[in-house]
């Protein structure tokens, strides 16, 4: 951000909310698990959302599909997200709110839809079943430390005003990594000019006439934007749009648009003026697309946009250059550590200017997956803290393919976990017994990739 003059605020006291053994700061896929997770341990846990709901970008962002569940493993789609997303899945389930998986990306992977009003409730009941303790608008704006690498709180800004959250460790599931950039832990953020993956602004389509659309009609909408850009008549702000219809075919779900700077440059998700940039040019994309759409495709022509995302979704901002960090040859080369704590099964997915690309696991029939690296959730430098989802520490390549929710499940499951060994423990993040976290991770049913039954 350029320097801008300050003002000095005077000092003041900050009221403590409370203080709780684990504390979590954001609750998208990974923040979810996180909490869940660390509750499941029997530690006092609040997860701080800084919306009134839960799921991160598949609900503040529009999603309604979650990536990553499955991977082709030898040829053969199978789901290997289990553990918690097990019991999501099954809430969802129950709320009526979930698809069959589907193929996607030219039918190489399944990924699976879901409603965005039952995964919002069943998110809530899975934090709030397993005993950790939910505050919604509630946003952390800032962190008190007790010493150089240790955090005491976090602080936070609602309608009730400023205060301080305590705890003993802190699980950064703020997407952006918010919470370790506070505390001064390493971390890299990709250039926006050819780095940085671009944000779109998601929206849904409904009163679509499935009969009329025809077989697999989401190509046909694809075609059609391909011949108008050839044609010359159109000019999209990306190619490769995904228009998919929901278990319902009369609404479907639209990730088309790409949002940038007027140098060309990605959004980035952590400076407030390219958000709002972001939101007012991805608003008009929609709608631009959305007229395209219904005026060509058969099907559509009384359709209408039912809804569009309450944010841009943010793909990349900070990723910490944690003890290890997973690289794009890891994924794809499908590699096994040690210290595994779940898979990712997602290729790389690149928004880069104009386009998307993928990239897939090497080989002839690949595994299809590789393995998490317990090290990629431990920052540098503090000692009470993990940094799980989007934000834990792998490179830009490899962000483009374990950023989806699938892997950011895992991760978070493993973080809120390890919270509650190293708290039994009494050490630090780093330290508890991996062997043990791998254990107990199996024994409640989350698949680590050792082995392909
Ligand atoms: C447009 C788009 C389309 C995508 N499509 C898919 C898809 O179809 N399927 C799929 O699986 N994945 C998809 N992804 C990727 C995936 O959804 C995300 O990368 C994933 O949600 C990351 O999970 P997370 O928990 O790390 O972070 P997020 O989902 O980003 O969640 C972070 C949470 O933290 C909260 N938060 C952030 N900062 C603070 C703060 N300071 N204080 C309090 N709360 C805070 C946020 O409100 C949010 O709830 C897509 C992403 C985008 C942007």
């Amino acid at each position: 951000m350029e320097q801008r003059p300050v003002i000095i605020e005077p000092s003041r006291k900050t009221p403590v909310y409370g203080e709780f053994d684990v504390v979590v700061v954001g609750g998208g896929p990974a923040g979810i698990m996180a909490a869940a997770s660390a509750a499941r341990t029997g530690h006092s846990v609040i997860l701080l959302e800084r919306y009134g709901f839960l799921g991160g970008a598949g609900t503040a962002g529009g999603l309604s599909t979650f990536c990553g569940l499955h991977a082709k493993v030898y040829g053969e789609h199978r789901r290997v997200i289990h553990g918690l997303a097990d019991e999501l899945l099954e809430r969802l389930e129950k709320l009526d709110g979930l698809s069959k998986p589907h193929l996607t990306i030219n039918d190489g992977i399944q990924a699976q839809a879901f409603d965005i009003s039952a995964y919002k409730l069943a998110a809530d009941e899975l934090v709030t079943g397993h005993g950790a303790r939910i505050l919604f608008h509630a946003l952390a704006v800032g962190l008190v430390m007790a010493d150089e690498d240790t955090i005491d709180a976090v602080l936070i800004e609602s309608k009730s005003g400023r205060a301080a959250v305590r705890g003993r460790i802190f699980i950064d599931a703020s997407g952006d990594g918010d919470v370790a950039a506070w505390a001064g832990v390493p971390y890299e953020k990709s250039p926006g000019i050819n780095g940085m993956l671009y944000p779109s602004l998601m929206f849904r389509i409904n009163g679509v006439d499935a009969a009329a659309a025809g077989e697999k009609p989401w190509r046909t909408v694809e075609r059609l934007m391909e011949e108008a850009e050839r044609a010359g008549t159109h000019k999209f702000p990306r190619k490769k749009p995904i228009v998919r219809p929901q278990r319902n075919p009369l609404e479907w779900r639209a990730n088309l648009t790409q949002l940038s700077n007027p140098d060309g440059s990605a959004i980035d998700g952590t400076d407030v003026d390219q958000l709002t940039r972001g939101e007012l040019q991805g608003r008009r994309q929609v709608f631009d697309a959305f007229a395209f759409i219904r005026d060509n495709t058969p099907g559509f022509g009384d359709s209408y946009i039912v809804d569009i995302a309450p944010q841009i979704g943010i793909r990349e901002t900070r990723r910490i250059i944690g003890r290890y960090m997973l690289t794009e040859d890891d994924v794809r080369d499908c590699a096994d550590f040690p210290d595994t704590i779940g898979v990712n099964g997602w290729p790389v997915e690149a928004h880069v200017a104009g386009t998307v690309e993928f990239r897939w696991p090497r080989g002839e029939n690949p595994r299809g997956f590789n393995q998490l690296p317990f090290r990629m959730l431990l920052p540098q430098k503090v000692r009470n803290l993990y940094v799980t989802g989007r934000c834990a520490s792998m490179t830009h390549d490899a962000q483009s393919a374990a950023r989806v929710t699938g892997p950011c499940f895992a991760m978070g499951e493993a973080a809120g976990m390890a919270a509650g060994m190293a708290l039994d423990a009494g050490v630090d993040c780093a330290d508890i017994d991996v062997p043990e976290l791998q254990r107990r991770l199996e024994n409640h049913g989350v698949y680590l990739g050792r082995e392909v039954k």
